[in-house]
């Protein structure tokens, strides 16, 4: 490891051990309550940090703040919050190893993913958002009523609560606080208790930009107290979540009191698909980042292999080398190309699955163990002799498994690749461009990639299908999100 990343380890890990506060209307303050919550290194299972622990009496504070904020953010001039939110965008990259090396340390990946993916694109996400600002339009439209002038009114939606999962900490926050803020809204951010860390730095970072106090608050507690508060307050007029299915249910429920408004990235099983025509040194390569990225700690992972059987062999020999020759270390390590699971929950679920996986009668050709005895580490694993009747096929594992079949024609492949309450995204790998169209239409996914997987630009919407979630984030899609529409008849 050369000096500067030693040194931002090093203060990654002093920033985690001074004291960490709740942010609520600008102040830097402890839970009502005085509790806090450790806060683990997953490489090693030790406490790096103790975090104030808010709950539902904080959140009361939080919502009071970011009423009273709202009405002067959102009559702020456009161009103003869009500097401001620029800004943001620059400090982000002013902080990147810093930044990289606390996502790394508290989430356990590697630094150079954190580096690499992270960190630049929350820094872009802040600014194709502060793109948006002052580009918000309504329409005057004709109608048929005489003497008419009718026009329609784009307005933010309000108190926005913010609840976002430990996969990306700071990019699912960037997000969701970007968006918000661009079209004047104000935001109560709630980090997941497993990586409470960046979320606070990006909140220094974002009043050092110039956000007001109150427009943005943090929140860090648990799901069941903080989160819940936040999405059933009656002072909350949106809440936009990223998380689990489960979670996202309970979100809707909590949310029915005042019939907030929702939007919900959750879970996928997503279906990566080879034919046999493909560049198979290209899919195999694909296909192996596609479910061993992030540990497999990714809503888009593609989970389910399916390969035509003409080349099937070819392709799980090609996955299963490619696990072989992972690093997996922790995230500190320069040479470390997986890291360890987020924490000993996360670790006994995928292990769990691959235990059920086993005794369901599927075949482990690759991995399928623990690496080591301390922290959280688990092989990149593949699957075979599966079927759509095993929860290993069925249920979101949000590992580094695979479960892989062999399939024969188009239809059959939509068919079985359709056959889950998911539907976030699905990859195709073909060079027959007519069959890769035909596919991505048949695919019932929010995203679609062919020949790739994984890419993502601010510019293109992102979410699910059926159970995947209610909305889309990112391009203007997110603009919708966060706006809402009033319709003007002046007659004349
Ligand atoms: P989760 O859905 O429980 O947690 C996500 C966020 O929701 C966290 O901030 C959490 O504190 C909050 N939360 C939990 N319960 C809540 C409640 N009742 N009300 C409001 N907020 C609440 O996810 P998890 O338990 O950390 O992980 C479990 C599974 O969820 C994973 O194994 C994976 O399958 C899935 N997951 C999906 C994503 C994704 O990006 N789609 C991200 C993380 C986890």
């Amino acid at each position: 490891m050369n000096a500067p990343e030693t040194r931002h380890l090093a203060l990654a890990e002093q920033y985690a051990r001074a004291e960490r506060l709740l942010l609520i209307n600008g102040r830097w303050q402890p839970a009502a309550s005085g509790k806090t919550f450790d806060v683990y290194n997953p490489a090693n299972g030790e406490v790096i940090a103790r975090v104030a622990e808010g709950d539902a009496a904080d959140v009361e504070l939080a919502v009071g703040a970011a009423r009273a904020a709202f009405p002067k953010w959102a009559a702020l001039p456009p161009a103003a919050r869009s500097q401001i939110l620029w800004k943001v965008g620059d400090l982000i990259d002013k902080h990147a190893q810093e930044l990289a090396a606390l996502e790394s340390l508290d989430n356990g990946k590697p630094l150079s993913l954190a580096l690499a993916v992270d960190i630049p694109l929350a820094a872009q996400t802040f600014r194709y958002y502060a793109g948006w600002a002052d580009k918000l339009e309504g329409a005057t439209t004709q109608t048929n009523l005489p003497n008419m002038h009718a026009y329609t009114l784009r307005e933010p939606v309000g108190v926005c609560a913010q609840i976002v999962p430990w996969n990306f900490p700071l990019l699912m926050a960037s997000w969701k606080v970007a968006p918000c803020l661009a079209t004047g809204n104000v935001s109560i951010l709630k980090p997941a208790e497993e990586t409470p860390l960046t979320a606070l730095r990006l909140a220094e970072l974002m009043l050092e930009a110039g956000v007001p106090p109150g427009v943005i608050n943090v929140i860090p507690g648990y799901g069941h107290t903080a989160g819940a508060a936040l999405s059933a307050h009656p002072g909350v007029d949106k809440v936009a979540f990223t998380g689990s299915t489960e979670v996202g249910k309970l979100i809707v429920q909590a949310a029915s009191g005042n019939l907030k408004k929702v939007s919900l990235e959750l879970g996928g099983k997503s279906p990566n698909i080879v034919l046999a025509d493909a560049d198979l040194d290209a899919a195999i390569t694909g296909s192996a980042n596609a479910i061993f990225f992030n540990s497999g700690q990714v809503c888009v992972a593609g989970s389910r292999l399916y390969a035509d059987r003409k080349i099937f062999d070819r392709v799980v020999d090609g996955v299963s080398q490619f696990a072989k020759s992972i690093k997996v270390a922790a995230g500190s390590d320069p040479q470390s190309q997986m890291g360890p699971l987020v924490s000993s929950t996360q670790f006994d679920r995928v292990t769990s699955y691959i235990r059920a996986g086993r005794e369901e009668g599927a075949r482990i050709v690759t991995g399928g163990g623990q690496i080591g005895q301390r922290g959280y580490f688990v092989e990149p694993t593949v699957m075979l002799d599966v079927n759509e009747g095993m929860r290993v096929v069925r249920e979101e594992i949000f590992g580094p498994v695979l479960v892989a079949q062999p399939v024969d024609d188009l239809e059959q492949i939509a068919q079985v690749a359709n056959d889950t309450p998911y539907g976030l995204a699905a990859s195709v790998w073909t060079r027959d461009l007519g069959k890769a169209h035909k596919m991505a239409a048949m695919l019932k996914a929010g995203t679609v990639w062919i020949n790739t997987h994984g890419a993502l630009d601010p510019n293109m919407p992102f979410g699910g299908y059926k159970q995947s979630g209610w909305g889309r984030e990112y391009g203007k899609e997110s603009i919708e999100l966060y706006t809402q529409m009033k319709a003007v008849y002046a007659q004349l």
